[in-house]
Formats: structure tokens, C-alpha cells, sequence
């Protein structure tokens, strides 16, 4: 039998890619193109949606092309498109020309941080928390659209109007890759607006008017695995269907194949992100995790945890650039391995504040322990130890909160590759540390979910046995020096929030 393909179109935040895999879960091709960011002022970031649009096009219709030129592919072995996106990212569009009335307001765009600080004031942190999971924060959609309408009256006047649609990133491209026929998102992506209420599944009228957002602008919320859509034949031909959807940290946790609660996985790249899989019910976090829907394949909504460190492989960005003491990524790890130990050395990379379990937005980066003796190995070897340590601080805390095990810890990301890096985690950790094969998760999981919608696999057990593990990096006995050194770092911890910029 000739094998099937599926498609993942993965809208990153600095770039657009097309990936393809076959039915064994193998990637055969790949395209990517970057797209531009704009920082109109500071703390403010935009992104063109049409150069976005443009952009995904291009790199599907090259990968396409390719696939079936190398392949001897016939079109109709390709199954269908699965789609995975930049997160919170809003764009608003005029319904009648498709053309964007703003610029995309992105995710890490800090211009609603006044409104932010006005509904704290309020007080309606806790509330809008039991209803999203979210923490209030400028990150999530709501507070950008509501900027949108307050900073021109006219947009509002047309979206009440009905003439006017807003999205995420994938209802964007969604409706212009089925021609303006379809207006869409998913529970994963609905998730963070901070406008869907995770209990109900729906959109929240209070929410809505609390954001003064018409509700008619907002796509209707879809399945993540199932047909919703079919391609425009001026973009492929063979109406193609789209039949998976996630936001890009939940199509990694099911390309990681977390189906059962206390699966975890932690994607290691710019920051890191942990996502532990709750099964169907949602966990409220006292401490700054946030409650998001992982995804809902036709058995009812989906939950996960999530927590992030802001600084991870940024860190190893930062001796490569600023410090100076590696030529590239790669070379943090020999350094590193040269040494046994850093010496009593600590970094804490607070360059902008700590997250979850922290959440200290004035704590500021150190370097502690040194000696005459110190060298750049022991500080290579410290910059690692921070990544795998702010980990375990998130992985504790989702212990913690949920009081659920983590029997193992599945990775990918850049700088998972990293083996000493991986050593670390499952020896601060005690968990056995389980890197795949294929550590392009975020776009299998995309494909997984369009392979699971179009039967492409029967169910989630195929997913589990297509997901194939590179190396599990075992945890080491503990020992008293692995004790020193949590005790260590949480007194360098105290340090950086006591020397904080504030
Ligand atoms: P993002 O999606 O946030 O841009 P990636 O998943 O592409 O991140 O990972 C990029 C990060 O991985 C960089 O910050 C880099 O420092 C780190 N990295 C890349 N290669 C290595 C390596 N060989 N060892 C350790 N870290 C690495």
C-alpha cells in the first residue's frame, strides 16, 4: 500500500513553516521562511498579517512541491492539513475584503499593561481567573482587542456592525486558506484569549462585555482533530481538508503523546514551556500556573497545566553574544563536560524577572559563588544547572498543586539536544528524562491531530507507538551534593529577587 502524508502548517512567532510527514510519523519535507516583527515603541510588538499569510502560502505550496516531485507522490496520498500557531496573537479583519484593519498585535506586545493594571483595580483578578485559568496579564488576547476598540471608537461602531471578524493567528489563516468561507478556532487557541470560559466550553458573555467585545466578530469554536475546513483550490488543488488544530504548546504536549493526567512535557528552547497533561478536569492553580485546554478530540475538553521559564536556552544565547565564552550553542556542553561540578558556582538568569513559582517581574540575573578558581567551564556549567533548575521549580509546583507524580519528563525544543542538559533535569528532577526521535513535536502533534481527525490513526495509541524515543537519560541516586546544591539555589534565588530592580 502506498504510505499517506499529512501536512502541518506551524505560524511561529518569527517564522512560517510547512512541514510533511508520512503515516509512520516520519518527516519527509520541510519549508520555512522567516516573517518580519515590528516595535512601533517600546514594548510594543506587531506582525503584518497579510506578509504572515503571504509567507505560510509560499512555504506550503514549496513543501508540496517538493513532496511530490522527490517523492513520486501522487496528490491524492496527501490526507489532509493540520495547523499549529503562535498563541494569543489578535488579528482584526474586515469581513467583506479580508483585509486586516490593524496590524497582528502579538503576544509579546506589553501596550496593554494600563488597561491591565486598570482591572486589577478593579479587582477582577480571581474572577477572571476561575473563569480562563489565565493569570491577568497584557499576554492574552482580550486586553489587545479591547485596546483595538478603545483606541478607535469607528472599529468598534463596525464590528457591532457585523462588518468586522477577529482571531487568533489560526482563524486567520484559516479563513483565507478556505477562500473567506470558514471562521474558526479551538479550545486549545480559545483557551488564550482570557474571553472563553474553560467550565463551559464557550465563549463568556460576561467576559465579553467585561472586554466590551461584540460577540459576533469571534470564530466559531471547532474540534482540534476533525475536518473544519477544505484548502482553496487557487492555493493546492484537491480541496485538501484542514483537519487538525492547537495552539503551539498543546500540539507539543500530544505530539509528545501526554494522553494520560500527569504526563508531562517540557519544551526547551528561547524560554522554556511546561505543559502537564489534567485528563478531563480542570486544576486551579494557588501559585501562578496557568489552566489551559489541551485539546478536544470528541470526548469533551481536555486540560492541562502549563508554567514557564523566561529564560532558558536565551542564557546560552547570552554567553555566546554577550560574554563571549562559546562560538556557538553546541559548545556550552563541551565546556561544560569539562568540568565536574561548577564549583559552588549559581546563575540565576532573571534577566527579566521569574516566573511560576515566582513571579517576581523586579528579580534580576546574578552570578554567585565565584572564587579566584572560577573559570568560563564552571559558568557554562551553572548557565546549564539554571535551565534544569528553574525546571524542576515549575515541576515541583505542578506537583505540588495537582498531587500527581511525574513519572517522566518528555522533551524537545533547541537546546534539548543537549545531553549534559538532559542529565541534569533527570538528576534535580528525579524522573527519567525521555527525548524523541523526531524533535519536531509541536508539528507532529499538528499532524497527529489531522491524522486522528481524518483516521489516518484510528486512535491515540498509534500516536503513542509512532512517537519513538531518541534516549531516556535516567536519573543519577541522590546524593548529599545534589542536596547542597537545591539548598544552594534557592538561596540564589532570595538573592536575585533581593537585589531586584525595584
Ligand atoms: P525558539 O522556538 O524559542 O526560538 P528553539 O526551540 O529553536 O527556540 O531553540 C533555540 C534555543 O536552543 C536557543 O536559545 C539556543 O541557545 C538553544 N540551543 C541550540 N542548540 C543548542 C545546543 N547544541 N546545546 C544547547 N542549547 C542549544
Amino acid at each position: 500500500m502506498r504510505p499517506t502524508f499529512l501536512i502541518t502548517l506551524d505560524q511561529g512567532t518569527t517564522s512560517c513553516r510547512a512541514l510533511i510527514f508520512n503515516d509512520a510519523g516520519q518527516l519527509v519535507t520541510s519549508k520555512q521562511a522567516p516573517i518580519k516583527q515590528f516595535y512601533p515603541q517600546p514594548g510594543w510588538v506587531e506582525e503584518d498579517p497579510n506578509e504572515i499569510l503571504k509567507t505560510q502560502v509560499q512555504v506550503l505550496q514549496a513543501a508540496y512541491s517538493e513532496l511530490i516531485a522527490s517523492q513520486q507522490v501522487v496528490p491524492s496520498q496527501i490526507a489532509g492539513i493540520g495547523i499549529t500557531n503562535q498563541r494569543e496573537t489578535v488579528v482584526l479583519w474586515d469581513k467583506k475584503t479580508g483585509q486586516p484593519v490593524h496590524p497582528a498585535i502579538v503576544w509579546q506586545c506589553r501596550r496593554t499593561t494600563k488597561l491591565i493594571d486598570r482591572l486589577r483595580a478593579e479587582g477582577y483578578a480571581e474572577w477572571i481567573h476561575e473563569r480562563t485559568g489565565l493569570v491577568l496579564d497584557a499576554y492574552f488576547s482580550a486586553t489587545k482587542l479591547m485596546w483595538l476598540f478603545e483606541n478607535d471608537p469607528d472599529l468598534l461602531v463596525r464590528a457591532q456592525a457585523g462588518e468586522l471578524l477577529a482571531g487568533t493567528i489560526d482563524s486567520w489563516l484559516i479563513w483565507h486558506l478556505t477562500g473567506g468561507r470558514t471562521h474558526v478556532t479551538d479550545a486549545s487557541n480559545a483557551s488564550r484569549t482570557m474571553l472563553f470560559n474553560i467550565k463551559t466550553g464557550q465563549w463568556d458573555n460576561e467576559l465579553l462585555r467585561l472586554f466590551g467585545i461584540p460577540s459576533q466578530i469571534l470564530p466559531q469554536v471547532v474540534r482540534s482533530a476533525g475536518t473544519y475546513g477544505t484548502l482553496d483550490e487557487s492555493i493546492l488543488p484537491g480541496h485538501l481538508p484542514l483537519a487538525g488544530l492547537a495552539g503551539d504548546q498543546q500540539a507539543a504536549l500530544f505530539g509528545q503523546a501526554c494522553f494520560l493526567p500527569g504526563m508531562t512535557k517540557n519544551t526547551y528552547g528561547t524560554g522554556c514551556f511546561i505543559l502537564m497533561q489534567t485528563g478531563q478536569q480542570p486544576i486551579f492553580s494557588k501559585n501562578g500556573l496557568l489552566t489551559t485546554v489541551a485539546w478536544d478530540i470528541g470526548h469533551g475538553l481536555n486540560y492541562a497545566l502549563e508554567g514557564s521559564v523566561f529564560n532558558a536556552g536565551s542564557t546560552i544565547q547570552w554567553l555566546r553574544d554577550e560574554l563571549k565564552i562559546i562560538r556557538q550553542a553546541s559548545d556550552c556542553d563541551t565546556l561544560a563536560a569539562s568540568v565536574s561540578d561548577s564549583a559552588g558556582v549559581q546563575i540565576v538568569p532573571a534577566f527579566t524577572g521569574l516566573g511560576a513559582p515566582y513571579w517576581d517581574m523586579n528579580a534580576r540575573g546574578l552570578i554567585s559563588g565565584i572564587t579566584r578558581g572560577t573559570t568560563s567551564a564552571h559558568i557554562a556549567r551553572a548557565v546549564l544547572e539554571s535551565i534544569a533548575m528553574q525546571s524542576q521549580d515549575v515541576l515541583h509546583l505542578m506537583h505540588q498543586e495537582t498531587g500527581i507524580p511525574i513519572s517522566d519528563l518528555k522533551v524537545d525544543g533547541g537546546a534539548a539536544v543537549s545531553d549534559l542538559l538532559m542529565q541534569m533535569q533527570a538528576d534535580f528532577s528525579q524522573v527519567p528524562v525521555d527525548r524523541p526521535q523526531i524533535t519536531e513535536t509541536t508539528a507532529f502533534g499538528a499532524a497527529a491531530l489531522a491524522g486522528i481527525g481524518l483516521s489516518v490513526w484510528p486512535d491515540l495509541t498509534q500516536i503513542t507507538q509512532v512517537r519513538a524515543s531518541d534516549r531516556i537519560f535516567q536519573p543519577h541516586p541522590i546524593d548529599a551534593r545534589y542536596e547542597a546544591r537545591l539548598i544552594a539555589w534557592q538561596k540564589a534565588i532570595a538573592a536575585a529577587r533581593a537585589i531586584g530592580c525595584s
